[in-house]
Formats: structure tokens, sequence, C-alpha cells
């Protein structure tokens, strides 16, 4: 399955961008169109920086514990649900322990340990936050970032990268930062120059430790960690866990929180399921944002020959090569339907579960139940088309609340719970707000 396919569900299509955009100039402070501080200098370069695809939850930022100016922060950025890096480790960081966090690149790591480190640093102390990059371009990534969540607190960032002139970064020292963000070699010869001390670093991170002894510098690392207080709290993130990495961590958290979105499932039987819950009337928009997300092999499971008739016409009016087998297709209709998907003439194919029983359905990469299948059997059988052998797959259901016991059916038997995910564009469902005399009640998520 191709890479976009793992990284992507939220698809972001520039008129949201422009939307949040719009939002954000709106915001307090902005009395014209002009960029007038250093955030509304790197906010569209931010923006411009959101990939086309991302897998996020259906969270939002808000229930992450995080402050109010932080979440508009994020707004503005153009972030509308936490991805799942985020939605974990954001929690557990903001009260205080060590994390580990396993997660792939692109993920949304830098947020999932800016934002805490934002919310916990106070402007003036001296070097309080120390985070270890592998490369010079992450740790740029990295220092914009950190620019625009630090803003309300007036945290200031050095970055300290190999491979350019010592001098601006030896004043940017003397500014006394509250944060690094630094590559290790050149971290290190900056502490042997005497230009900066670590012995008063409160929040470590270490970003892609993984990457970071592929490229050598565990000897480094290990100095480092040597400078800095061992009161600290510390985020691990890395892709994979080999045993170097897994000693490195040993040494370097304690009784870390550990986050592991690599979904076992995909790695112990190739498949990873998604669940997006929704409003009966976004069920059709959701699937057609997941048609839009991706471009491997789909098959898309629906009830109702009607609904495969729509899905088939408004697939195909939105540019996707479409077929559709039901009841109202002839014989040589299904075959040559199910022979086209085969080889490749179609990339999706829409099925009612009636017209899908016994026949010999290929394998694809991405089955789509619209609507949650009647039965267990149903849902494992149906999860069975895709991810045979060494493949991957992924099996996303669209359901609403009313569907709410037969998930827990689904889950109990498979023994995981599904993970709850947005598609672009289409709200995830919430319970509706309840007042009691006109005041809102707490939200309560039902499932
Ligand atoms: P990272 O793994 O932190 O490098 O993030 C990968 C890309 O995803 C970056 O371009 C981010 O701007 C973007 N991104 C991170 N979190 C979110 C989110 N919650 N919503 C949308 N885009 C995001």
């Amino acid at each position: 399955m191709g890479s976009a396919l793992k990284r992507s569900l939220a698809k972001r299509q520039s008129g949201e961008q422009d939307g949040n955009l719009k939002s954000s100039r709106r915001g307090p402070g902005r009395k014209d169109a002009q960029p007038a501080t250093e955030a509304d200098r790197i906010l569209p370069m931010l923006i411009r920086s959101i990939p086309q695809t991302i897998l996020t939850t259906d969270q939002d930022f808000a229930e992450l514990g995080l402050s109010r100016p932080l979440v508009e922060a994020v707004t503005r950025i153009g972030f509308e649900h936490p991805t799942r890096i985020q939605a974990e480790a954001i929690p557990a960081a903001l009260e205080g322990g060590d994390v580990l966090g396993l997660a792939e690149t692109g993920s949304g790591k830098t947020a999932a340990f800016c934002l805490p480190m934002a919310e916990h640093l106070q402007h003036g102390r001296g070097v309080r936050g120390l985070i270890l990059s592998p490369t010079r371009e992450i740790a740029l990534q990295t220092r914009e970032f950190l620019r625009l969540v630090g803003a309300h607190h007036n945290l200031s960032t050095a970055i300290l990268i190999g491979g350019v002139k010592m001098g601006p970064q030896i004043d940017a020292l003397k500014q006394s930062p509250d944060i690094l963000v630094a590559t290790p070699g050149r971290l290190l010869d900056h502490v042997r120059r005497g230009n900066v001390r670590l012995d008063h670093i409160e929040k470590l991170v270490l970003d892609e430790a993984d990457h970071m002894l592929d490229l050598g510098f565990l000897p480094q690392i290990t100095d480092v960690l040597d400078l800095i207080p061992t009161e600290r709290q510390t985020m691990m993130f890395s892709a994979t866990m080999p045993p170097p990495i897994e000693r490195l961590a040993n040494r370097l958290l304690k009784s870390p929180t550990r986050i592991d979105i690599i979904p076992h499932g995909r790695t112990a039987r190739g498949i990873e399921h998604r669940l997006y819950l929704v409003e009966p009337d976004n069920m059709r928009p959701c699937l057609m944002a997941l048609a839009a997300a991706e471009s491997g092999s789909m098959l898309v499971f629906l009830r109702r020959k009607i609904d495969a008739e729509w899905a088939y016409r408004q697939l195909v009016q939105e540019g996707h090569a479409a077929e559709r087998i039901h009841s109202d297709r002839s014989q040589a209709q299904r075959v040559r339907a199910l022979d086209g998907l085969r080889e490749g003439e179609h990339r999706i194919l829409i099925a009612t579960n009636i017209a899908a029983r016994g026949i010999d359905i290929p394998i694809i990469e991405h089955i789509v139940n619209f609507g949650v299948p009647d039965t267990v059997e149903e849902y494992v059988h149906r999860a069975g088309r895709t991810a045979r052998g060494d493949a991957e797959g992924v099996v996303s259901t669209i359901a609403t609340w009313k569907e709410k016991e037969l998930i827990r059916m689904i889950e109990k038997a498979i023994e995981t719970r599904l993970p709850r995910l947005s598609a672009a564009g289409v709200e995830p469902y919430r319970e509706r707000r309840k007042t009691i005399r006109g005041r809102p009640i707490r939200r309560r998520r039902l499932l």
C-alpha cells in the first residue's frame, strides 16, 4: 500500500485552509491584512506545509487539556483535529510524566511535543527546553512551529544546527533563549566553547530517535545526557524500536507513558481498522472524502442498491474510475465489473452485500463498510478481502451512533477498539449538546 494511504485520511483542500486563514484574520489583535508579527509571517508558511492528507482523530484540541491560546494557535495553523500521536501524547505530557511515542514520520509528532512544552515553559528563566532533532530540516520545521505556539508565553527559541556559521547562533544564545532546537553535534560544539550551559534543562525531547542512531549520533546523545539534569521531563519519539533504541529509552525515561500508534493490527495481521462515526446525513460526504483521500484499490459495501447506484454515480462524477455490482446488474455486467477491478480498469468497486455474496472478489487495499455489517462474521469476512499474505490493508467503517451495539460486538470479537477517525471536511459524530434550563451540560461521548 502506498505511503499516501498510511498517512492519509483527512484530505485538506485549499478552500478549507483559506477558511482557516480567514478566521485567523478575524482573530484578536489583527486590524489589517498586513503581516505584523513573527507569527503572522510564519503562519502562511506552516499552512502551506500541511500535507494534502493526514490521518486525524475525531477529538478536539480543546479536550486534550491545552489552554485556550494554544488551541487558538493550532486552529490558526489550520489543524482541525489532533492526530493520534497528538491526542495521546499531549494529555500525558501535560501531566508532567515522561512519554515514549512510537510513531511514523509525518504523524504529527512536532505538535505532540511542542504544545506541552509551550504550555509549561515561561519566558525569561534561561534555557529550560531542549529538542534534539536528527536533521537540520526537521530542526528548522520544529523551530517554526515553536515560534508560533510559543508566542503567547513569549518563548524564544535558538536553533543550533551544523553546516551554517556559528556567529549568528552565538548571538542567539546571548539573548538567553528559553528553548534550544539542535542537532546533537552542533549543540556539543557550543557547549564545549562555553556558549551555552544545559544544567537547567527541564524538558528534553528526542525526536526521531531511530533516525538519530542511524546517523551515528548515539555518542553525542550520550554526552548531552551527561550534561543535563536527571530531574526533568523527557519525551522520546521513534518510528521503530530496535534493541539500541529500547536501551536508550530505558536510560532516558522514567516510567514513561508508552504510546504506540504503529497499529498492532497492521503489523500482526496486516489489517488496520478504522471507524468513522458520523451523523446519518454525513455518511455520504464521508464516503466521498475517503475515496478522494486515497489512490489505492477500494471496495465499498453498501446495504441498499439505491445507495450503491448513488455512490457509483457520485464517484464517477467526481472523477473516480468506479463500477458497481447489485441485483439490477446482469451476471455478465457483474463479472465484467470484477474483472475490471482485477485488471486495474477501475479503482473502486461498489457492491451491495447480497450481490457480493459468494463471488470471488479480488484482494484489494481498502475495504469500506458503508454502514456496519449486520454480523461480526460478515465484518471479519469482508476484512479478509484485504491484507493477504505480506500485504497491508485497511478496513474503514462509516457508521452512525445507531449502530453502536454492532460496533461493540465487533470490537469484542476482534479484541480491539476500532480507532475513531475523522474524514476531511466531515464533522465527526458527537452527542448533541443538551441543556438544563438553558445551560449547556458537559459533552459526553456516546461510544
Ligand atoms: P510532523 O509529523 O509533526 O512533521 O507533521 C507532519 C505534517 O502534518 C506537518 O506538515 C504538519 O503541519 C501536519 N500536521 C500535524 N498535525 C496536524 C493536524 N492535527 N492536522 C492537520 N495537519 C497536521
